[in-house]
């Protein structure tokens, strides 16, 4: 099944900007056989442990992440860029390959001790999700696993991530 799945993942070259390849999911969240087993590769990692929360990344992180939660019967934590979010949050900065972003997310959105799982759709550099990390570290979670669908391995964005376990199901 890995394999198939990657057959709903299409390179773009040159997108959002020159050099780089953008690994294009909509072919495979189009393909009702190719989302659902996606879906259950993130249910598969989750079975067994004792999850509270899922936090998904803005914006592909909450495609994959809610369905997660959802199945799971456990609640879904939303972390955006910075700006869309209605009520008080705490902030990440993080690099981009040009300059600094910012991540946010709910004060409230967890409480300590809570035992969460991120979810996105793809690990480069790791400077996203290591703030999303830090988010969750700020308002006291127990980060139990990142997962990904796909991570670019040359990247080694899961160094960024130490000590969090990371995993990932299709690696280029
Ligand atoms: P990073 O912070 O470098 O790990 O980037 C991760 C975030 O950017 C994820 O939310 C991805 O959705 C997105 N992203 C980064 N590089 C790519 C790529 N080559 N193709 C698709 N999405 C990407």
């Amino acid at each position: 099944m890995l394999e198939k799945l990657r057959t709903g993942i299409r390179d773009v070259p040159d997108f959002p900007k020159k050099g780089i390849v953008f690994k294009d999911i909509t072919p495979l969240l189009g393909d009702r056989a190719l989302f659902r087993a996606s879906i259950d590769l993130f249910l598969e990692r989750c079975r067994g442990k004792a999850i509270d929360k899922i936090v998904g990344i803005d914006a592909r992180g909450f495609l994959f992440g809610s369905a997660v939660a959802y199945e799971l019967g456990v609640g879904f934590v939303p972390i955006r860029k910075r700006g869309k979010l209605p009520y008080k949050a705490e902030i990440a900065k993080y690099s981009l390959e040009y300059g600094e972003a910012e991540m946010e997310m709910h004060i409230d959105a967890m409480v300590a001790g809570e035992r969460v799982v991120l979810v996105d759709d793809l690990l480069a550099t790791g400077g996203t999700s290591a703030a999303a990390a830090a988010l969750i570290r700020k308002v006291g979670g127990q980060l139990l696993e990142a997962q990904f669908l796909i991570e670019l391995e040359f990247l080694n964005g899961r160094k960024q991530l130490e000590p969090t376990p990371v995993i990932s199901f299709l690696k280029y």
